[in-house]
């Protein structure tokens, strides 16, 4: 009988935060072991990891003892690591397929944004700023026919709403010159949104590809600057015609960047019945996270079923479910969560900050209408 990999053969995972330590969890249910390069020792997932490597991004030799420490794959949590990192480890013998290409195109928003508009798929209205070295702008871009409300976004590094700004005017834009703050960076126009919804695709190096039903997600802020608050999943929670967009423009993205491993697609559903594709991730995504309990697989599972070559599973949900996140202001809710019956998960970080994600919970209902009753009290106990 031949295996398709040994038992305890490790995988690489780049970043140490919740979303590897979720990885780990997986790994360790394939019987795989883990070997996490990241930068502190008390990350959630360095605290168990079967090794850790400490190291800085750029950090060339500490790259190489984590790519020669027999590494047979290589997944990735953090979509900022750099694509040199991951070329690097590729050249020392890790199968790395395309990630140093899609982590490239998914760490700049005018690129991802771009790489949307040249497949057909439609996004808001964006442009990008110029600043010289001295905080002038080099060029104004026009915005004549663009609706009055815009939001600005950092170009790179944003997440958790961070890095953003919501205007009502372009003169109020204007006024607040971004560009003497930030080289370079997007406008949008602010869209009058209905509802954010996101879907999830694995494929793998023989080019197959699963592509997951949308799962419907709420910000803390509607208008930009938001964190997820809450992810839910129930037969009509994202309406079919919508959610088949959603998963043929994610698909499209997936075929097009040859991605061996997983994305993760967020879209805008406009309340005139529009599509629009926000930004993407390479890696494991906060909305996915009831996949673990709500799922035939979770999100982390298929992570490494897409690097290893196991067949991928269909990701079809089981029941109902939503997820909420603890935030640093919601953590010491966990227990009430759990007295309330949802399933808690503590990411084990050492400092708790407001809007730091701490944790999440996650609750399985028979049918839509519990669902929605789990859902308001999720809303009141994190109001408190
Ligand atoms: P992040 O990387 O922080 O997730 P996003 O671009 O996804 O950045 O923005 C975070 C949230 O802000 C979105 O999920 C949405 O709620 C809101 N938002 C972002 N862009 C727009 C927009 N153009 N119009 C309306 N809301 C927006
Ligand atoms: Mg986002």
């Amino acid at each position: 009988m031949t295996y398709l990999f040994e038992r305890r053969a490790p995988i690489g995972i780049l970043g140490g935060g919740q979303l590897a330590l979720m990885l780990h969890e997986a790994a360790t249910r394939f019987e795989l072991q883990t070997h996490v390069y990241c930068q502190k020792e008390d990350e959630p997932a360095a605290q168990q990891a079967h090794e850790v490597f400490l190291g800085a991004w750029d950090e060339t030799e500490a790259i190489e003892r984590f790519a020669r420490s027999g590494i047979k794959w290589l997944l990735c949590e953090f979509e900022n690591a750099p694509a040199e990192t991951v070329e690097l480890i590729g050249r020392l013998g890790v199968p790395v397929h395309s990630l140093s290409n899609v982590l490239a195109r998914a760490q700049r928003r005018e690129s991802e944004k771009g790489l949307a508009n040249s497949l057909g798929i439609p996004t808001p209205l964006w442009t990008t700023f110029n600043a010289d070295g001295n905080g002038k702008l080099r060029e104004r871009p026009d915005l004549s026919g663009w609706p009055m409300s815009l939001i600005a976004k950092t170009n790179q590094l944003g997440y958790d709403g961070k890095g953003q700004e919501s205007f009502e005017t372009h003169t109020e834009f204007f006024n607040t010159h971004w560009e003497q703050r930030h080289a370079r960076f997007v406008l949008e126009e602010r869209i009058d949104i209905d509802f954010e919804c996101s879907v999830f695709v694995a494929r793998n190096a023989k080019g197959d590809g699963v592509v997951s039903q949308a799962v419907r997600n709420r910000h803390t802020n509607r208008y930009g600057g938001g964190v997820l608050y809450f992810s839910e999943w129930h037969k009509t929670a994202v309406p079919a015609r919508f959610e088949k967009q959603a998963r043929e423009y994610a698909a499209r993205i997936a075929e097009h960047l040859k991605l061996v491993g997983v994305l993760c697609a967020e879209f805008f559903v406009t309340r005139d019945g529009r599509v629009l594709f926000n930004e993407m991730a390479p890696r494991p995504h906060n909305s996915f996270h009831g996949t673990i309990e709500g799922s035939d697989v979770s999100q982390f599972e298929q992570y490494i079923l897409a690097v290893t070559g196991l067949p991928l599973r269909p990701m079809k949900f089981i029941r109902p479910w939503a997820m909420f996140n603890l935030l640093g202001e919601h953590i010491n809710l966990l227990p009430q969560f759990a007295e309330a019956g949802w399933r808690p998960h503590g990411y084990g970080k050492s400092s708790i900050a407001p809007g730091r994600k701490m944790g999440h919970v996650t609750m399985l209902a028979a049918d839509s209408h519990r669902l929605t009753g789990h859902i308001r009290k999720g809303l009141a106990l994190t109001k408190n």
